[in-house]
């Protein structure tokens, strides 16, 4: 199934879902080992009921999750393995760069309210979850070879559990930690100005925490307006709405903010209207600063060269363009910045830019 992206050598990813990439043979392993029911007994019938073919509404989308984490959620053994087998797929679809994002408490099954799931009470914080998530992806970077770090997600229903986030973020900095993010549903009223995220994301600027925001996907320009000047986001998540307020688009294409763009997501989640231009299209035509990612490939059933394919054959990318969006990708990551040129002189050689031609490039 995986393949190499002939597309572009070496790929840079940034917004990608843990949760949204478990293989479906882990998922009924555990289903069965656990007792927890699962809505098939197959690969591909699991395949088939998890998986979108067209798109669907936000909140058919978010109740395919209620099919599978029951049973990944609050099992020590599942929740190292979702991630080490993580960092192998990526190894397989030529990245060489992934952040990677999660909710803690989505994965936890003790000392958090409400309890997800409807798991019945177990032992497994939200604390311990990072810690066996770095597990996983510490393990895999040695045995597959992908550099990786991770992002821990607030979930705008829940801001009550906000306040951990970025006490996990600063706890577990250097052990592949390296920035917040918001997710979950943007069209909840008022809810980027929630006093729980608003404040963690404050205590997140104070230490040196960075942000990201999922802003403009379902929701309007005002919500990435919310999340640049309320929550200092240093990237949007998807953001393709941004571009219906101009005096918006233009500032953020000053300020050089990155979109984290997730082309075959935003069609099956119905983000983006297919009967309009994707923002992506635009992006490109102003040279503005982005990247192209998978976000929940279980679900979207496609791999990073889907993103690659579809944006290649349905809107007329060049090679030249998907260079130049991984270098980009590369210098917004949130990586330090030793670390960044280090990566990006990967990316240089792996595209035959010799260090005098990418001069202008280089940090
Ligand atoms: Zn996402």
């Amino acid at each position: 199934v995986f393949s190499l992206s002939s597309l572009c050598p070496l790929q840079v990813e940034l917004h990608v879902h843990l949760d949204g990439s478990i293989k479906p043979e882990t998922i009924l392993y555990y289903g069965r080992k656990r007792g927890v029911p699962l809505p098939a007994d197959t690969v591909e019938e699991l395949k088939n009921i998890i998986g979108m073919d067209k798109p669907l509404s936000l909140p058919g989308f978010l109740a395919k999750f209620n099919y599978y984490m029951p049973a990944i959620a609050g099992c020590r053994e599942a929740i190292k393995r979702i991630a080490y087998e993580f960092v192998e797929t990526k190894a397989k679809e030529g990245v060489v760069y992934v952040e990677v994002r999660y909710s803690p408490h989505l994965l936890a099954n003790y000392k958090v309210e409400p309890m997800p799931w409807n798991q019945p009470k177990g032992d497994i914080t939200p604390d311990e979850v990072v810690y066996l998530v770095n597990q996983g992806l510490q393990e895999g970077e040695r045995d597959f070879g992908v550099k990786v770090r991770s992002i821990l997600c607030c979930m705008r229903h829940e801001p009550s559990w906000s306040s951990e986030v970025v006490e996990l973020c600063k706890k577990y900095r250097h052990q592949t930690v390296v920035g917040i993010d918001l997710a979950g549903d943007e069209t909840i009223d008022g809810s980027s100005l929630f006093p729980g995220h608003v404040k963690a994301y404050e205590e997140a600027v104070k230490n040196g925490i960075h942000r990201t925001v999922h802003a403009g996907e379902a929701g309007t320009a005002e919500r990435v307006k919310e999340a640049v000047d309320n929550l200092k986001t240093e990237r949007v998540g998807h953001g393709y709405h941004t571009v219906e307020d101009e005096a918006l688009y233009k500032r953020l294409l000053e300020n050089n903010m990155h979109f984290e763009v997730c082309p075959w997501s935003s069609y099956l989640t119905g983000s983006w209207n297919p009967d309009t231009e994707h923002a992506v299209v635009r992006f490109k035509r102003d040279q503005a600063n982005y990247s192209l990612n998978t976000d929940d490939p279980l679900i979207f059933k496609s791999t990073l060269d889907t993103d690659y394919q579809m944006t290649k054959q349905k809107m007329g990318f060049t090679e030249e363009e998907f260079k130049r969006l991984n270098i980009n990708a590369a210098k917004s990551s949130f990586l330090p910045e030793d670390e960044k040129r280090e990566l990006l002189a990967l990316l240089y050689k792996a595209y035959g830019m010799p260090p005098a031609a990418s001069g202008g490039m280089l940090l």
